[in-house]
């Protein structure tokens, strides 16, 4: 299926944490959005791999995605090799995105760094017409998307460019939440983590409001672009 934009992850949850609002703003104007999570999230200290699938058919209804794809690399042990870019580039191949995201490769985890480099490097791949791929049996021809753009994870970045998710920020926080095994829980009995901490839902809803005043709304995602971006001055001043 034809996707205007694919969002990857290293982790089911990664995509709604990072831009849930973007998705689901993108979602509401009817463009095709797909997620892929790297990974099943096995090695995460709370909940199963199977919790966590179910949780993240949840969350991608709530976003009302067209795709949500899991490639099932090794959770944990993400890192940039040939056997893994593949996989990725026959993704984009398959879905055509015209966006591609990723979280930024400055993170404290070091999955999140892998996946933004993994990433990088298969939408290159992905444009080269001799790195031959194959999908479910057929063969593929390659496929430039047209912008890669990185979303926030734990570190801050100076943004370049900030979206006003104002109008889906409520459907930011229910995707987010329908993570029950990872957020906080007080009758959950598992381990706590950075995440689980009660704290981590402010600091998602306060990051949003920094943002977004930043842009003088309620609330935005920041983004980050390695390649310069235009700014059509005409249309600014016509505005
Ligand atoms: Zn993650």
């Amino acid at each position: 299926m034809k996707l205007d934009a694919l969002v990857f992850g290293a982790h089911p949850d990664d995509a709604e944490i990072g831009m849930g609002g973007t998705i689901a703003l993108l979602t509401s104007k009817n463009k095709k959005v797909g997620v892929a999570d790297l990974t099943l999230g096995e090695m995460g200290t709370r909940g199963s791999a199977a919790e966590r699938k179910l949780e993240s058919e949840n969350a991608s209804r709530i976003l009302r995605l067209s795709a949500r794809i899991n490639l099932k690399l090794p959770d944990g042990k993400l890192e940039v090799k040939d056997s893994y870019k593949r996989k990725i580039v026959s993704l984009i191949r398959f879905h055509k995105p015209e966006l591609i995201f990723a979280p930024h490769q400055n993170d404290r985890h070091p999955d999140h760094t892998a996946a933004g480099r993994l990433v990088k490097e298969a939408m290159f791949l992905s444009g080269a017409a001799k790195y031959a791929t194959e999908y479910r049996g057929k063969e593929q021809i390659s496929f430039r998307p047209a912008k890669l753009f990185y979303y926030m994870m734990s570190y801050p970045f100076t943004p370049a460019f900030i979206v006003d998710i104002t109008d889906s920020f409520d459907t930011k926080m229910k995707a987010i939440k329908t993570y029950k095994t990872q957020f906080y829980n007080p009758k959950s009995k598992e381990p706590e983590t950075f995440i689980s901490d009660p704290k981590f839902l402010n600091f998602i809803e306060a990051r949003s409001g920094f943002y977004g005043f930043l842009i003088r709304k309620p609330h935005g995602e920041a983004f980050y672009s390695e390649e310069a971006l235009e700014l059509d001055l005409i249309n600014l001043l016509n505005k």
